[in-house]
């Protein structure tokens, strides 16, 4: 079960792009027009869309140590390039990018590294530490796409969209109070386990739609100012997109949904900024000679990182249970499992150690285990219909991003902490080979729709079973 799927949109459709070329703006009767252009000059800066990073518990000085301890974490468990040449032009095209950040974003030590794989991926660890994977520089078409990348990854770190979406998730977890009593020091030590899970298995710090689009709209202005052509920002997305037809996404896009009007935002932001600047740099001799050299680069057949060999299956679930309590539920799991938090939508997996694998092309996903994910889907939780309604529409989208996945039995009423629920029971490929039982039951509450998955090999479900009805047995909904 690919556990990207709470983040996973479609690809937002393709904004049709007209855009015009900037041409030089007359200077006429420039005396006369003195006092109206000083009066103008306001307007014409708040064109530019003003983004400012969000509600933080950490200080940028802990974006910091946080990040620094965290990238070491995956300089060690990453197959890095080696190659110093790529990573003295990556430091200087990211520290180019990095000056034209708007103020808060020149206080970090960045650090730029070429990561030796071939998905096309990149991410940025909070304080600046920007890890691109070759894959990002092989399939730029030119130096301005890489450098999008690039001002997107650095816009997450300006915005502190990391420590942002982890100060939300403890605060969804009702834990704020507790939270800034152990992050008030200046280890941050449950947070940074987090980060590190992040920088291993990629499976926190999955930035929300509204970061996404804050970070291709600073992005987009970063390239802008660098005296790049904007539009490589959305060409890179639809080149990815189109490359991909009826493919599984990369990475990058996965990681980076596609929301709707992902590409038209950028498209609006350009215009904002004056349209295109006739002379845009688009690519450098510097840029096709280090991508012939990435070319070059061996491959490494990469194990990844905190991720376990799907030869050796988990340890057999534990019969001692501990408790889970979120803000709207309290809930069981073996204690022998390992929670994983999801910053998005409040979702959170639980799996034994050797329960999340390699899918095969390098996502994590999971193969033994438990994950809760709650969609917003509104409804009256009494309307069976809309408990249906809302059931398929999850479905689909668990379709979308496990491709083979087939409905064995369709669903069946059931009640779970005396609310009513639909059981359905899915087939889908195991990452640990063989095939897979996904048992779904779906609950309409409020606060939206949740799903409890039950995922386990075929071959291994009867030794999961009783555990999975215990764990949902122990569900409370708070009200
Ligand atoms: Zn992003």
């Amino acid at each position: 079960m690919s556990i990207h799927w709470w983040d996973s949109r479609c690809v937002g459709e393709r904004a049709i792009r007209k855009l015009p070329v900037r041409t030089p703006r007359l200077v006429r009767g420039a005396a006369l027009l003195l006092a109206t252009t000083l009066l103008l000059l306001p307007n014409a800066a708040a064109q530019r869309t003003q983004l400012k990073p969000g509600w933080n518990m950490f200080s940028p000085q802990q974006d910091v140590e946080l990040g620094k301890k965290a990238a070491l974490d995956a300089a060690k468990q990453l197959p890095l390039c080696n190659a110093p040449k790529v990573d003295a032009y990556l430091t200087q095209l990211g520290m180019r990018l990095a000056s034209k950040l708007p103020a808060g974003g020149v206080q970090y030590p960045f650090e730029f590294h070429c990561v030796n794989d071939k998905a096309i991926n990149a991410f940025a660890l909070p304080g600046g530490y920007v890890f691109i994977n070759r894959g990002v520089i092989e399939s730029a078409d030119n130096e301005a796409q890489l450098a999008a990348v690039m001002a997107h990854e650095l816009s997450h770190v300006a915005l502190r969209h990391g420590t942002n979406q982890a100060t939300k998730a403890q605060a969804a977890q009702g834990f704020l109070g507790i939270a800034s009593g152990i992050f008030g020091g200046s280890t941050g030590g449950a947070l940074l386990t987090e980060l590190g899970a992040f920088a291993a298995g990629g499976v926190l710090l999955r930035y929300s739609r509204t970061a996404e689009s804050q970070a291709d709209v600073m992005g987009t202005q970063v390239l802008y100012d660098a005296g790049y052509d904007p539009r490589a920002m959305a060409q890179f997305f639809e080149k990815l997109e189109a490359e991909t037809k009826g493919k599984n996404p990369p990475e990058f896009l996965s990681d980076h949904p596609n929301p709707e009007h992902r590409v038209g935002r950028v498209d609006e932001e350009i215009e904002r900024l004056g349209g295109i600047p006739a002379n845009a740099k688009r690519d450098s001799a510097e840029f096709e000679a280090i991508k012939r050299e990435v070319l070059a680069l061996p491959v490494v057949k990469k194990p990844v990182p905190g991720v376990a060999n799907a030869a050796t299956p988990p340890p057999p679930p534990s019969s001692n249970f501990a408790t889970y309590e979120a803000n709207s539920y309290t809930i069981k799991y073996p204690d022998n499992w390992k929670k994983y938090p999801d910053s998005n939508g409040g979702g959170v997996s639980f799996a034994p150690e050797g329960g999340v694998l390699d899918d095969g092309s390098g996502h994590a996903a999971l193969a033994y285990g438990l994950i809760i994910g709650v969609a917003q889907i509104q409804g009256d939780p009494k309307d069976s219909n809309a408990l249906e309604n809302g059931t398929r529409q999850v479905l689909q989208d668990l379709q979308k991003s496990n491709p083979k996945m087939k409905i064995q039995r369709q669903g069946e009423r059931v009640r779970l902490n005396a609310k009513p629920g639909l059981s359905t029971y899915l087939i889908n490929d195991s990452p640990a080979g063989g095939l897979e039982t996904d048992w779904i039951i779906t609950v309409l509450r409020p606060e939206g729709l949740y799903s409890f998955i039950c995922v386990a090999p075929q071959s291994a479900y009867s030794n999961y079973d009783k555990t999975f009805s215990s764990i949902l047995d122990s569900v409370r909904f708070k009200k």
